[in-house]
């Protein structure tokens, strides 16, 4: 008789899960919460960039979709070693050592790209945003290099029609809502009044984000407000059910992904907009101009590091400033760099000829401060090094606070355009332990029999701050090992 595995959740980590459990021939029911249009998660709110180590193009020539794109040959990707991805991690853990799960996500990183490929999951360079041009050549920059074909929605896609071939079967609108025991062991979950059993189960319902009272509780009041870039149904059931089952938490509760969003966005992503339009209320080119609170003054160092080491942490950091809200302000030297989704149909800005005619357009903001913090700004700006931003290029503006590292460019050609944000939540960190196998462990740290988790779910994987893309790469890692060992118990 093959082993029955219920995977709770349709994301990309559960997705993973399945197809593990199905290629070591158990029989799987995936059940979800969404109707069938949201099935899927935060997975496929995501651009479906995925990081993970590799030597050169080499490693990532089998993992595209088209291999014959005429761009290659005129690509550097570079490489991204095992020993980067450490460093990445390392530089957002607040001097904690490499956490078990963080040493199983970098060395386990590459060989899951491979495995996800020979389930025909296929990737696709990401030229619009992870590279710029520079003398004909298309330069990678930040380690990040490939995203699914079609973004979340493909990776899903992909991912489900692999979990049918296997003969996986999928049931929406089944919020799974309790789980079944039989002493410490899991033998089943309950939808509502049905129960259905198993011989494992895998949580992988993702993390708390969208859950107003639990964001307050673990993150602190600042969060209550925040926008949520993805799903309303990652609610943190899965969580709730481990913990009721006896299950240790575990990693950084206090803190989750935010990034800067566009202030007049819907309280939730916009899965039901087109594709290619999804992630367009986000606002993540900060680094090429500044950011001003309602003070009119700078918070943060926008050019830090690369965006994609920064982003994920600026969303909390305009939380955190009064009226929770800023505004993001370019010249027109910049204007081509902007990422589409600052070209927006949608996307809400002012424009003017002049800084003193913008700046009074800055709903909400002191607007003697500001012009105060742009000319201090501009006067700060190291003329003598040359604007690149391929890489972290060293121009700064320095006696200023705080101080800016990198891309700082005086604000000083017209016209002006300013664009209001907020912090929207991607996911939340904090979450349960598991063992080397992908078991939840109980406070007294053994196995809880039959209980698996993975995703979101995970804790231990991100601290104080995240290198974009890990996300799902994590998914995917510990989905595949969760699926693995549910199909085995
Ligand atoms: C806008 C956006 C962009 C992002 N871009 C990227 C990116 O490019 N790269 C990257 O690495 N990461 C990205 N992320 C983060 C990424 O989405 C997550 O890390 C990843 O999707 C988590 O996968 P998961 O399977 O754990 O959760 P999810 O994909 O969120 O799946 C959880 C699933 O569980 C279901 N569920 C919840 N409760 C229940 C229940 N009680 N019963 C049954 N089902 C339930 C949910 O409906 C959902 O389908 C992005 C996130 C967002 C929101």
């Amino acid at each position: 008789m093959p082993k029955h595995v219920i995977v709770v959740g349709t994301g990309n980590a559960a997705l993973c899960a399945a197809i593990a459990a199905l290629e070591n021939g158990a029989q799987v029911t995936m059940l979800e919460k969404a109707d069938e249009a949201l099935a899927g998660g935060n997975t496929k709110y995501t651009a479906g960039a995925m990081r993970f180590a590799y030597d050169g193009a080499e490693d990532l020539l089998p993992l595209l979709s088209d291999p014959n794109d005429p761009r290659l040959e005129n690509t550097d990707f570079g490489s991204y070693t095992s020993q980067k991805f450490a460093d990445d991690l390392l530089g957002f853990n607040d001097g904690r050592p490499l956490s078990r799960e963080q040493q199983d996500l970098i060395a386990q990183s590459g060989d899951t790209m491979r495995w996800l490929a020979t389930h025909d999951v296929t990737f696709e360079p990401i030229y619009s945003r992870q590279s710029f041009e520079k003398d004909g050549r298309h330069v990678f920059w930040g380690g990040l290099t490939l995203a699914a074909r079609n973004e979340g929605v493909g990776l899903f896609d992909m991912e489900l029609a692999a979990v049918r071939r296997l003969g996986g079967t999928v049931r929406y609108n089944a919020g799974v809502t309790g789980l079944i025991m039989e002493g410490e062991t899991v033998v089943g979950v309950r939808v509502g009044d049905e129960e259905l059993r198993a011989d494992a189960v895998v949580l992988a319902s993702g993390g708390f984000e969208a859950n107003e009272e639990l964001r307050v509780k673990h993150m602190g009041p600042e969060w209550k407000a925040a926008k949520v870039r993805g799903t309303p149904h990652n609610t943190g059931d899965g969580l709730q059910m481990a913990m009721d089952a006896g299950a240790m938490d575990y990693g950084y509760y206090a803190g989750g992904h935010a990034t800067p969003m566009d202030l007049h966005m819907a309280d939730f992503g916009g899965l039901d907009l087109p594709h290619g339009e999804r992630k367009n209320y986000r606002k993540i080119c900060y680094f090429l101009g500044v950011m001003l609170n309602a003070r009119g003054e700078r918070f943060v160092d926008e050019g830090a590091n690369f965006r994609n080491y920064t982003y994920a942490q600026y969303g909390a950091a305009i939380l955190e400033q009064p009226g929770q809200f800023a505004w993001q302000i370019f010249d027109s030297k910049v204007f081509d760099l902007l990422y589409a989704e600052y070209r927006f149909h949608d996307a809400h800005f002012v424009e003017a000829d002049s800084l003193d005619d913008l700046i009074p357009m800055l709903d909400g903001v002191d607007t003697e401060a500001a012009k105060r913090t742009i000319m201090s700004f501009n006067d700060a700006v190291d003329e003598s090094v040359p604007f690149d931003p391929t890489v972290l290029d060293g121009k700064s503006a320095v006696g200023i606070t705080p101080p800016r590292s990198h891309w700082a460019q005086k604000l000083d050609q017209g016209p002006f355009r300013a664009y209001p944000v907020t912090g929207g939540i991607t996911f939340t960190y904090g979450g349960l332990k598991v063992d080397e196998a992908g078991r939840v462990l109980n406070r007294s740290q053994g196995a809880i029999p039959g209980l698996f988790a993975c995703g979101e779910l995970v804790g231990g994987v991100f601290f104080a701050g995240y290198p974009g893309g890990s996300g799902l790469t994590s998914g995917a890692v510990f989905g595949r090992r969760a699926g693995t060992n549910a199909a085995a118990d």
